[in-house]
């Protein structure tokens, strides 16, 4: 029996370990295929793009499946054919399987905006994020010998287009970052200027007033400025145009307006609302039953709501434990299992001393989400592999910071 989770992000981690527990090694092989040897924490990228030094972004694969059964498989998933049973890796390495797991994540949705791709960053990976600071920082080295005031002012402008929970989690910390930056690069702090631009008539769509209100208060306190109910109507290179016909030159244009689906899903299998994956309530493709998908590629309807589930990273640890029960249950001849979303709450920064926690009817603001979401990361970090683990990362870590001093 080959069980194959492609993908090692929240989900994919989390269907594998889960599978591991349930099968490992009584009969089924198990592996989880991702492009790189490491575990991205994506929900703490925002922190290193604006050039904060962070414990853990990172955790290697081979420490988070070591003493399991769990194959780690290195490759680029290429294609999924789902009649044949197979997985092609890098467009040449066939591999079989009985069982598959599709957590592949996300990636930005530009929503066809003219030049919008081109001329912006992206913020959803490690790399996008260690983009972001190096442009930045290339960006203010070049403002300190500029002359023209025009050209020093677009060189010293970030646009965060997009004000949901990555734009605000990033406007934040960057605010917070800038004395630094402007002391690096011999500017002033005021001259760094960072504006956040969004769609809806406030930030944070979907949440609660008072959520948006502290977090608007958090934001213009550090000097963010807000440009709200704006859509993008296009963006050239150092300049984003509103709806309005408004022109914001800046150097570094940052896109976190909107995420769809890893375009692959869209490529294999049926998809809706921005190519996620059509799933039953199990969670298994409506293409073919023996594939679950999970995470950000799959369009899991919470049931209660009839909606879809936003793409999350908490919803998609539930959902990569539900398919491993649910292949643990097919093989066992158990009845499956429907899906069930529980959202344990909301968690997001205001830089490095503000932020709010939404946890079931309470709302909290201040400095206490802040330390709540570090305890929270490291609470999954010991879901993943027990003080082994954390203690693992914690070593590394130090020995990072001490190697680089
Ligand atoms: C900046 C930022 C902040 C966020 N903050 C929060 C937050 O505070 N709270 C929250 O709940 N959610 C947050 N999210 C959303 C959350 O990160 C996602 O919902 C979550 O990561 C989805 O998990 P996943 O397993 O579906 O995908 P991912 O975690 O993205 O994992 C996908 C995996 O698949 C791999 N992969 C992709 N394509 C291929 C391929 N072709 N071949 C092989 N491997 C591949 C990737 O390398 C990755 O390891 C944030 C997202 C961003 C971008």
């Amino acid at each position: 029996m080959k069980i194959r989770v492609l993908g090692a992000g929240f989900a994919g981690v989390r269907a594998a370990l889960d599978l591991d527990r349930l099968l490992g090694g009584r009969g089924a092989e198990i592996s989880v295929i991702n492009r790189d040897r490491y575990h991205e924490l994506i929900t703490e990228v925002y922190r290193p793009a604006a050039g904060r030094d962070v414990k853990v972004l990172a955790v290697p694969l081979e420490d988070i499946f070591a003493g399991t059964s769990v194959e780690v498989v290195q490759g680029t998933v290429t294609d999924i054919r789902l009649r044949e049973r197979q997985v092609v890796l890098d467009r040449e390495r066939v591999l079989k399987f009985d069982r598959l797991v599709v957590a592949l994540g996300s990636e930005p949705e530009y929503f066809a905006i003219p030049g919008l791709r081109e001329n912006s960053l992206p913020l959803n990976s490690l790399n996008s994020a260690e983009n972001i600071r190096r442009h930045i920082d290339a960006m203010l080295a070049r403002a300190a010998g500029q002359q023209d005031p025009e050209r020093r002012r677009a060189l010293t402008t970030v646009v965060i287009a997009g004000a949901g929970l990555t734009g605000v989690e990033l406007a934040g910390e960057l605010a917070d970052q800038r004395p630094a930056l402007a002391r690096r690069h011999g500017l002033q702090p005021e001259e760094i200027r960072i504006i956040a631009v969004e769609a809806a008539p406030d930030i944070l769509p979907g949440f609660d007033q008072a959520s948006i209100d502290a977090a608007t208060n958090a934001l213009v306190r550090k000097g963010v400025s807000l440009i709200l109910g704006s859509p993008l109507q296009a963006v050239e290179p150092g300049a984003v145009v509103l709806a309005d016909g408004n022109r914001v030159e800046a150097r570094t244009i940052i896109w976190s307006g909107g995420v769809r689906a890893n375009r692959l899903i869209e490529k294999c299998f049926t998809t809706r609302t921005r190519g996620r994956a059509v799933v039953n309530s199990y969670l298994q493709s409506v293409d073919e039953p023996s594939v679950y998908v999970v995470g950000d590629a799959a369009l899991a309807i919470n049931p209660r709501t009839g909606q879809p589930m936003p793409p999350t990273a908490q919803h998609a640890v539930q959902q990569g434990r539900l398919a491993a029960y649910n292949i643990w249950a097919e093989l066992k001849g158990r009845p499956l299992r429907g899906y069930r979303a529980r959202t344990a709450g909301t968690l997001a920064t205001v830089g490095t001393d503000a932020g709010l926690a939404r946890i079931g009817p309470v709302t909290l603001f201040g400095r206490f989400p802040v330390i709540v979401k570090d305890l929270n990361t490291w609470r999954y970090i010991l879901s993943l592999g027990g003080p082994r683990l954390l203690l693992k990362v914690l070593w590394r870590h130090g020995r990072l910071r001490w190697a680089r001093a």
